[in-house]
């Protein structure tokens, strides 16, 4: 099997079952994000002690490689500090922008890793980071602490 039908058999595995579905309440932050372009829409809910994510869910209707993201970036957040997140959101946007790089995706990425296929196809990269913008919106939220304020949004346009 070489390295295109793994990825793609991640990928539908992934979007045939995603990890994570569904909606934490209550939560201690939350986000919805929106990708006009595909029309994938996804709630994130996400429960943190300090600055560590302990448990997430995400909600939501959109395109194969939206739902996989969204499913592998649950698990792979899941118990990891903001730090940690970060570094795996800056490795994800590299790796889904080498456009026509025959370079392998960093181990640190784990499965994620999956979505370096998506780099062929740049129309589908939005649907691939949109529910890491989301998880950044609703850290950000958290951090701002107006709760008060509703859901964070994001939109890639
Ligand atoms: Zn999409």
């Amino acid at each position: 099997m070489d390295l295109k039908d793994l990825y793609r058999d991640v990928i539908l595995d992934h979007n045939k079952q995603p990890r994570n579905f569904g909606r934490l309440e209550p939560c201690d932050t939350s986000a919805d994000g929106n990708n006009p372009l595909c029309g994938d829409r996804l709630t994130l809910t996400l429960r943190l002690e300090g600055d560590r994510v302990t448990d997430i869910r995400f909600e939501g209707k959109g395109c194969a490689i939206s739902t996989a993201s969204a499913s592998l970036m649950t698990e792979a957040v899941k118990g990891k500090d903001e730090a940690t997140i970060t570094r795996l959101r800056d490795l994800i946007h590299e790796t889904l922008t080498a456009h026509g790089e025959a370079t392998l995706p960093p181990a640190e990425l784990g499965k994620l890793a999956a979505l370096a296929g998506v780099r062929d196809y740049p129309a589908r990269v939005k649907c691939a980071s949109l529910c890491w913008h989301t998880l950044g919106a609703a850290l950000e939220h958290h951090a701002q602490r107006h709760a008060d304020n509703g859901p964070a949004t994001v939109s890639t346009e």
